[in-house]
């Protein structure tokens, strides 16, 4: 009876031992020393669809299509000639259905009691899925490269510990390194302390209150050259990661050089380059209100040019807007920064002058009318001929509610300068 006991347990084992490699998932096999089976799991006979009466005694030339296989025929050649385990790839494609799949492969020999080979057996693992997950994701990652490397902006990701997880070619360009070098490093170490810091300001709002930002930045490119960027920052998380950012910043230099200098055309005169009109009141108005506020002085100078007309005909328009344009230039220079002289009109100009009284303007126009009187214009009008101009000033009262009225006492002051005979300084 024990005989029989050991040999139902024995069975017993084998059936167990069966039901476990056939339900582990993977591909078991063994093979002989010619490479005919003898033994295979459900799930390789599952793989060719036979039952293991066919399997097991036939070579792999029976149920795959081993000019196809090449892998399959290599390994087995090592591990049987050699006696070593082979761990790698293989591509195999199954006679039967032509279906070709992918397998991560351990094989190992199999070696009686003296070491020498036997056999060899196998575990192999289906990764035709995985596979090709992989190289979606390497081409969906090549792609974005592709996009990201050659999109007309800097695209940027850090953390709110300001650490890079990802610069394009651009950026990095931008901050003179390659990615490899950014990447995993704070912005501190990157980039010089003001940029980082001017940076971090957009950063951190973005970081408090987790909303996107669309801010205007500038950087000091490697000529030392400011660079001006819109930079759109959106909130960016991933899970169990640190609150990032994703940044777009787009090189807007150009059109900011071309904003500038559309503003200054529009608040320029062409002629002598002072401000024009529109500028002069935009900025006495501002001046105005300041100066009203907080009871301080302003005054305003207003001049004209004695016969101007008479420039013009006896030496000509030409000579005329030389004369204007030097004028403009000797008065700019007798003024101080925070004083704005503009050309109001033909020969006409206008001088505002923050937190100055009455008196100290008077001394003012009369210093530019005395300098007038005294300079020549050598190269532009002939030996002796002088210029002069009639000047009017008014200052700040307490009655005024506008610019307006404080401007047309100046003017109605340079009136009188005209009426009492020219070349002279009149108030209002
Ligand atoms: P007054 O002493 O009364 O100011 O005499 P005026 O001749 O200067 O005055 P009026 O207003 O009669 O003439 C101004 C002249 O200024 C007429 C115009 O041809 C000249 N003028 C105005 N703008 C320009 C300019 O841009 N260039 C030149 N060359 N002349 C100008
Ligand atoms: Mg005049
Ligand atoms: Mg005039």
């Amino acid at each position: 009876m024990p005989y029989v006991d050991d040999l139902t347990k024995a069975k017993n084992a084998i059936s167990l031992l069966e039901k476990i490699l056939n339900s582990v998932g993977v591909f078991i096999y063994g093979k002989d020393l010619e490479g005919r089976y003898i033994y295979a799991n459900q799930a390789v006979l599952d793989l060719f669809g036979l039952p293991i009466e066919e399997v097991v005694g036939k070579g792999d030339e029976h149920f795959f299509d081993l000019p196809l296989s090449k892998q399959l025929k290599e390994n087995d050649d090592i591990v049987l000639s050699q006696g070593v385990a082979v761990n790698n790839e293989e591509v195999n494609v199954v006679k039967s259905t032509g279906n070709t799949h992918v397998y991560r492969t351990h094989k190992q020999p199999i070696l009686d009691e003296h070491n020498k080979v036997i056999g060899m057996c196998g575990v192999s693992t289906d990764i035709t899925e995985e596979k090709k997950l992989q190289k979606l994701v390497t081409q969906q990652k090549k792609l974005l490269d592709t996009v990201l490397d050659n999109i007309d902006a800097h695209v940027y990701m850090k953390n709110c510990e300001r650490e890079f997880l990802y610069v394009n070619s651009k950026t990095a360009a931008l901050f003179g390194r390659p990615a490899e070098q950014i990447i995993g490093r704070n912005e501190t170490e990157i980039l010089p302390e003001q940029m980082a810091e001017h940076f971090h300001l957009s950063d951190k709002k973005l970081f408090d209150t987790n909303e996107k930002q669309v801010i205007n930045e500038e950087a000091i490119d490697e000529l030392g050259n400011t660079q001006h960027y819109l930079s759109v920052k959106i909130p960016y998380q991933m899970e169990g990661e640190l609150p990032a950012l994703i940044g777009f910043s787009s090189d807007v230099t150009e059109l900011y050089q071309l904003k500038e200098m559309f503003r200054k055309q529009s608040i320029t005169d062409p002629l002598t380059q002072l401000y024009n009109r529109r500028y002069f009141v935009e900025r006495a108005e501002k001046e105005f209100s300041r100066a009203k506020r907080h009871g301080h002085d302003l005054s305003l100078i207003s001049f004209d040019i004695d016969h101007f007309k008479g420039v013009n005909d006896l030496f000509g328009h030409p000579v005329g807007d030389a004369v204007l344009v030097e004028l403009a230039k000797s008065v700019l220079g007798t003024l101080r920064n925070e004083d704005t002289l503009a050309r109001i009109g033909g020969e006409e100009f206008s001088i505002l002058l923050p937190e100055t009284s009455k008196q100290v303007a008077l001394t003012v126009a009369e210093r530019i009318r005395l300098y007038q009187e005294q300079i020549s214009y050598s190269g532009i009008l002939p030996e002796g001929t002088s210029v002069t101009l009639s000047l009017g000033v008014a200052s700040l009262s307490t009655k005024d509610d506008n610019f307006d009225l404080l401007f047309k006492r100046a003017d109605e002051a340079l009136y009188q300068a005209k009426q009492f005979g020219r070349n002279r300084v009149s108030e209002c």
